[in-house]
């Protein structure tokens, strides 16, 4: 008999990047924070998403706010 081991990433938790709380991969909204667990800014002007270590928005170029504008 073979062992049912899933091979699903699914279910990993990860911690938030905000606040730190685990939440899972496919989670849209910490539960503790309320924000997207990744640190992914989103530019205000144009609604573009940029990655967090990026300092200003790739398409209008709207600078972000340090520590704030995430998703
Ligand atoms: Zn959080
Ligand atoms: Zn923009």
């Amino acid at each position: 008999m073979e062992h049912g081991i899933t091979r699903s990433n699914s279910n990993e938790a990860v911690a938030c990047g905000h606040c730190g709380a685990l939440v899972f991969n496919d989670t849209k909204r910490c539960p503790q924070c309320k924000k997207f667990p990744a640190k992914l800014h989103i530019c205000k002007k144009c609604k573009s998403i940029s990655a967090d270590s990026d300092d200003r928005c790739w398409k209008c170029g709207r600078v972000f706010v340090p520590g704030g504008d995430y998703l």
